[in-house]
């Protein structure tokens, strides 16, 4: 067979796949936005079936023949061209799915969906207790999928590579133990400073209506188009895609501001990144997101690089305060601003400050290591969860609603995710950085209400380019140098050092 049928076979394949597991994702981001909790029964059975059924599209023979008659074709040869970007990536999807039984695929969707409920329930109640048993079941389950996709030393590293192709363990755990060394004093040094927020300001009413038509118009400003997407509550905060032109963004409206805004805007950057992807591309992995660290960089940058720095709010403060007079009247812009930027251990890593943000992030990496390994029984979490906040953080949360039972992730059976945050946020601060020499200042445009030129910049360096780089490739392409978490800790010392009133930090 000519190589350029096989590969049009062969793209035609996913394509149509593509449009089967939208059909799944709609149904997910109905479970978690609008589905009644008693459709939960029949909407694990609806996406177990279409699971199994992309699964076995996925890992079709036919796919197999295709990659083979493609293995050696001139079409592949040119590294990053297109159709060597979308055999290559179809090739490490279908490698791993056949190594996946059906049956295992299927159990694992209709499990996590019930768990995803039983972790609502169990999250508003804040009832670790009722979802011990679910918890316990996914444990299981992806100690399953690990052996079944295999790994060179230990099984973590298995489910580490669905979310960051190529990443370790070893690797990450060093590199945690490098920004604990850097973040752990400027945390306390910041938070023994003189000049204190005052975060009560950002607690005081913000009716729950106002917050949505400040948070829609925010989002349409900075260039979320709703004529392609959508902005919903839920229970915790997510983005998906659902077609070429239909993205759907999530926030939790709770008390005070913080919360929904910047879960809103983190939201917001994985949003414009899905709507940034090539629709030409759709399908097919030059039309898809790369990495998730990658995908979090995003999501990262908006919400805080650009979220929390005072020529953002230089423009959109006047609209807040007209919004919350009540609430806002009498606190200036440099309050509202310093307040925003609060340093303080959190038990809550959504909305926690840049600074201690990693440090969340590094315990929850431990622990569901710990989790997978066995060492550590699911019954012993709460305990363990509680220790260690004590340990690197100095808090103790106050109950499992703030403490092990604040995030859905492993509900959902996504356990290797956490680490893609602290990657994000990495990469985040090395593109802006790069950004800022490219487009000149920066500030001057934000306080304009002007974010054409960082979205443009985005748009060409990261999201245009679909799957066509490994992360550290991207990072490299974009930047000029590979993923260093100096730029990081360079940012956060300048701004936090500035914004505290420090010379040095
Ligand atoms: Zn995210």
């Amino acid at each position: 067979m000519r190589a350029e049928a096989a590969y049009a076979e062969l793209i035609a394949h996913f394509r149509e796949l593509a449009v089967l597991e939208s059909c799944e994702d709609l149904l997910g981001w109905d479970e978690e936005t609008y589905m009644p909790p008693r459709g939960v029964e029949h909407r694990g059975n609806q996406l177990a079936l279409l699971a199994g059924m992309t699964h076995d599209r996925l890992t079709h023979p036919r796919v197999g023949e295709l990659l083979a008659d493609l293995a050696h074709a001139d079409l592949v040869q040119e590294l990053h061209s297109v159709p060597e970007t979308n055999v290559r990536e179809l090739r490490r999807l279908y490698t791993r799915a056949i190594r996946l039984p059906r049956l295992l695929v299927e159990e694992i969707t209709r499990t996590t969906c019930l768990a995803q409920q039983a972790w609502t329930v169990a999250y508003r109640k804040s009832d670790f207790p009722s979802f011990q048993p679910w918890l316990e079941k996914i444990v299981v389950l992806m100690r399953q999928q690990a052996d079944a996709l295999g790994y060179a030393t230990v099984a973590y590293d298995a489910l580490l590579d669905e979310y960051e192709p190529g990443a370790r363990s070893d690797q990450l755990a060093d590199l945690f133990a490098a920004l604990r060394k850097e973040l752990v004093p400027l945390a306390n040094h910041l938070t023994a400073v003189r000049r204190r927020p005052n975060g009560a300001i950002l607690r005081r009413a913000f009716p729950v209506d106002r917050q949505r038509q400040f948070a829609q118009r925010v989002a349409l400003a900075i260039g979320f188009d709703f004529q392609r997407g959508r902005l919903d509550s839920t229970t915790h905060p997510f983005c998906m895609t659902i077609g070429p032109h239909d993205c759907r963004i999530t926030t939790r409206y709770d008390q005070g501001f913080c919360d929904a805004f910047f879960g809103m805007l983190h939201e917001l950057g994985h949003g414009l990144y899905e709507q940034g992807l090539d629709p030409d591309h759709y399908g097919t992995p030059m039309g898809e997101s790369g990495s998730v660290g990658v995908h979090e960089s995003q999501a990262r940058l908006w919400e805080n690089t650009i979220g929390r720095s005072l020529s953002f709010w230089q423009y959109f403060y006047p609209a807040l305060q007209e919004a919350f007079p009540e609430s806002l009247r009498d606190v200036g812009l440099d309050e509202f601003h310093l307040a925003i930027n609060n340093v303080e251990a959190t038990p809550v890593r959504v909305g926690s400050d840049e600074v201690t943000y990693n440090l969340h992030v590094m315990l929850r990496f431990e622990l569901e290591q710990a989790l997978l390994k066995g060492d550590l029984p699911v019954s012993d979490l709460p305990g363990a969860w509680n220790e260690a906040y004590r340990h690197y953080l100095g808090i103790t949360p106050k109950n499992d609603r703030e403490g092990c039972l604040q995030d859905s992730h492993w509900s959902e059976g996504i356990i290797g995710y956490f680490p893609t945050y602290t990657l994000g946020n990495i990469m985040a601060a090395q593109l802006f950085a790069r950004a800022q020499k490219d487009l000149g200042d920066l500030d001057a445009a934000f306080g304009r209400g002007d974010f054409t030129g960082l979205l443009g910049w985005l748009r060409a360096k990261v999201h245009r380019h679909g799957q066509r780089y490994s992360a550290t490739e991207l990072i490299e392409a974009a930047t000029g140098s590979p993923p260093d978490h100096c730029h990081l800790i360079g940012a956060l010392r300048r701004r936090y050092g500035e914004l505290y009133g420090l010379a040095e930090c």
